[in-house]
């Protein structure tokens, strides 16, 4: 059970300073096991209003924003989907493989790499090209419809002429490859890019941090994550709390929905600009029942609505948590277009879970007797 203080106490969220956060973040490059710009810019930032910042071996980002009392976390990661280099040809170009453990030999239905601008990672900085597939003009005649490309008819076109010139440029097997696009906005509140998921859970990670940040009233210490390698296989989490002791966890990702053509809505009944997504259960876990309770009580009391939901085919840091013995939440924002260069996110959401976080995080949680 949940006590709410005052409405007034409420934060008002700068649309504008949340909006440049959320694009200076998912512009920067920070794919699975690079992350150090991502993180570096978030620990510069938080050092800004945070009592202190940590960096831990794996280069998991931790801020402590103030407060006493049970140690609550609000996390989201900083990793990104990407490809990686596998050779290089004689012609200079770069054969690719995913981030991920592949065992279909070609992009599934889902990742949609091709005709894509790109930033390739080298040794000495980062180099922008396109992720390119010969085209039907001169291979049409050879290729059946069946099947679709392969990873081998995938390559990065970077304007190199011979793998001496690649390799000069710092790039060999192992570098990594992420979409390059300009986040940009569409109507009146939708944003559109890459790596909302989970870029945008970081900025509302910093905005709650920055409204949190030295008051007197905070029901928990409040802290901040932002964790690694999530995106193959939630790495970096599972040994947060070996560098922090944390009682209570919201974890923040990307939400699904079905309201785009071809979803079932039976299946993803969530809804882009109807509040923030708070998860029940996904592929691999249940989430903790009772603070999923004060967080929907928390959105009521501050007039942001939360859409409930359980997710197929989905799994969060926050089952790492779970795992290691933290009370966990998954609070999600709607996004369309998920692990795509266009993931489209709805500000309205972001803000919801905004103010639903800090009113959660002022007010006492009363146990059930
Ligand atoms: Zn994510």
């Amino acid at each position: 059970m949940t006590r709410h203080q005052d409405l007034e106490n409420l934060p008002r969220v700068d649309r504008d300073h949340l909006i440049g956060l959320v694009r200076t973040l998912s512009e920067l490059p920070g794919p699975t096991g690079q992350e150090e710009t991502v993180q570096a810019w978030l620990a510069a930032h938080w050092r800004t209003f945070a009592a202190h910042v940590e960096v831990s071996a794996v280069n998991n980002v931790l801020a402590k924003v103030g407060g006493q009392g049970r140690r609550l976390v609000v996390m989201g990661h900083a990793d990104e989907i990407c490809l990686m280099v596998k050779s290089v040809s004689e012609s200079g170009h770069l054969h690719v493989w995913p981030f991920y453990r592949d065992t279909l030999g070609r992009p599934p239905r889902w990742f949609n790499p091709a005709s894509q601008p790109c930033l390739v990672l080298t040794d000495h900085g980062t180099i922008p090209g396109f992720i390119a597939a010969a085209s039907g003009h001169v291979v049409g005649g050879q290729l059946s419809n069946a099947g679709g490309l392969e990873w081998n008819d995938l390559f990065i076109e970077i304007g190199a002429s011979s793998a001496d010139e690649v390799r000069a440029l710092g790039i060999h097997a192992g570098c990594r490859i992420v979409w390059n696009p300009r986040m940009a906005r569409l109507g009146d509140h939708l944003l559109v890019g890459k790596a909302m998921d989970d870029r945008a859970a970081l900025a509302i990670a910093t905005v709650v941090g920055e409204s949190l940040a030295g008051r007197d009233d905070l029901a928990y210490e409040v802290w901040l994550a932002s964790t690694v390698q999530e995106e193959n296989g939630l790495i970096g989490a599972s040994s947060v709390v070996d560098s922090q002791p944390f009682d209570v966890a919201i974890n923040l990702d990307v939400g699904l929905t079905g309201d785009i053509p071809g979803p079932d809505q039976r299946d993803f009944p969530s809804r882009l600009g109807h509040g923030p997504i708070l998860v029940h259960s996904d592929s691999s876990v249940h989430y903790t029942r009772t603070l999923i309770r004060d967080l929907a009580a928390a959105g009521d009391a501050v007039g942001a609505p939360v859409q409930h939901a359980i997710f197929q085919n989905y799994g969060s840091d926050g089952a790492e948590l779970i795992r290691r013995g933290v009370e966990t939440a998954l609070l999600t924002y709607p996004t369309r277009y998920t692990h795509s260069p266009i993931e489209t996110v709805d500000v309205r959401d972001l803000v919801g879970i905004i103010q639903l976080i800090v009113a959660f995080a002022t007010t006492p949680r009363i146990p059930l007797v």
